[in-house]
């Protein structure tokens, strides 16, 4: 695709990037077939082809309008299109930039400027995520359908976690919503490590990945996180632990993206780099050890929900599917399991009709082999489908802990 970069445009300093991205895209449209938002709004501007030239358009000079926000705030990043398209049209990272100079553009609503600025300060406070939640159930009844639907269903076990005590370590991030959300799942994860001979080393100045801020017109304040993360990391990386482990795809997505995201800055660059290597999501660190010695698999069916995160951004589709089959576990039948689930990190509050959509479909295609359980490998995917009230969600690491033998 041939471009022509406004002066203004052509200041933007990753101008050379979008530049690089939309002429690799060859306007075929075999993207358009996988994009779920396109699925159901049947619109091409609702489509990554049309997303594009959405954004070629505003950086070619052309006015950027509500309708174009709109169009790219409907976008889940979800990354279907990036698994389907044959040309590698890096999407995700025009995406951003492409919002990025819109944003700037066209100021938002007082009501979603304050929604947006509200979902930042919960990934800034873990504790005060957790006293909303708690404040929530109290008043759940009264709250409207959406947010009622965000709280857990059952009041979360109380978390028990081995201290370290092997010489073979790793870092886990704890997460903004996570811990509030699904105390358990970091829990169950440093259990299952432990018993494999690995200790899982608490680094608490740690916090938020910095993706929520990142894909809520907040890039900077996501970058800023993710420096302060890194600052936090690299003496534990330098002290040899092994990984920085997540347990939620959507941060280690981001996590694996942090090389990328600060190449520019020279304080950073290289340190970046080199935690984007050492991050692994969970099942990449579980599927290398002898599980099977310490597991007796129950028979239960079980419905696989592979997280975009995990499936179109880490290129780890079938991972958790092949080690809980490994085990034992009885999988059922999954179709397209391509598809977003809606949630998207935030999506299900900034574009809840859609999200709604996307859940119930996902649920109804999850659900069409009967299974007793759903398992994922994302928070935010875990409580939008289960917040349908319809099968229990959860992540697949407390099924193993289940499981792990006497
Ligand atoms: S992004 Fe890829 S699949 Fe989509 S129109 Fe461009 S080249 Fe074709
Ligand atoms: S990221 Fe997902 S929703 Fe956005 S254009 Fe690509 S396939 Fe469609």
């Amino acid at each position: 695709m041939q471009t022509r970069f406004s002066d203004e445009a052509r200041q933007l300093p990753r101008a050379e990037e979008a530049e690089r991205i939309l002429r690799s895209c060859v306007h075929c449209g075999f993207c358009n077939a996988t994009c779920p938002t396109y699925q159901l709004l049947g619109d091409e501007l609702d489509g990554p082809r049309g997303r594009i030239y959405l954004i070629k358009q505003v950086l070619e000079g052309q006015p950027a309008t509500t309708s174009t926000q709109l169009h790219l705030d409907r976008c889940l990043s979800c990354r279907n299109c990036e698994s389907t398209c044959p040309s590698g049209v890096d999407y995700h990272n025009l995406l951003d930039i492409g919002r990025a100079v819109v944003d700037r553009a066209v100021p938002r609503p007082a009501s979603q400027r304050a929604l947006r600025l509200g979902l930042r300060g919960l990934a800034a406070s873990p504790e005060r995520f957790k006293t909303l939640l708690r404040l929530g159930a109290v008043f759940r009844p009264w709250l409207p359908t959406n947010l009622a639907a965000k709280l857990p269903r059952a009041s979360a076990p109380v978390e028990v976690r081995p201290a370290p005590r092997h010489a073979r370590k790793v870092l886990m991030l704890e997460g903004c919503v996570q811990p509030g959300l699904s105390p358990n799942t970091n829990a169950a994860a440093a259990r299952v490590l432990d018993r494999l001979g690995i200790s899982v080393v608490a680094c608490e100045e740690a916090g938020c990945c910095g993706a929520l801020a990142y894909h809520l017109d907040a890039q900077a304040a996501g970058l800023e996180r993710a420096r302060h993360n890194i600052d936090a990391w690299w003496p534990h990386l330098d002290a040899g632990v092994e990984a920085i482990v997540q347990t939620a795809s959507g941060c280690g997505a981001f996590i694996k993206d942090y090389g990328h995201l600060l190449a520019h800055d020279p304080a950073y660059a290289a340190k970046a780099k080199q935690v984007s290597e050492r991050a692994l999501d969970l099942v990449q660190v579980l599927g290398n050890e002898p599980l099977e010695q310490i597991c007796a698999a129950r028979n239960q069916r079980i419905a696989v929900h592979c997280p975009c995160t995990l499936q179109h951004a880490q290129k780890l589709g079938g991972a958790v599917e092949a080690l809980l089959a490994r085990l034992g576990f009885n999988l059922t039948d999954v179709p397209d399991s391509h598809l977003c689930c809606g949630s998207a990190g935030t999506y299900s509050l900034t574009q809840p009709a859609l999200a709604r959509q996307l859940r119930d479909n996902r649920l109804n295609a999850l659900e069409s082999g009967q299974p007793e359980w759903i398992v994922t490998a994302n928070v935010g995917c875990q409580s939008h489908l289960d917040g349908a009230g319809r099968t229990p969600v959860r992540h697949w690491i407390e099924l193993v802990d289940q499981s792990l033998a006497e």
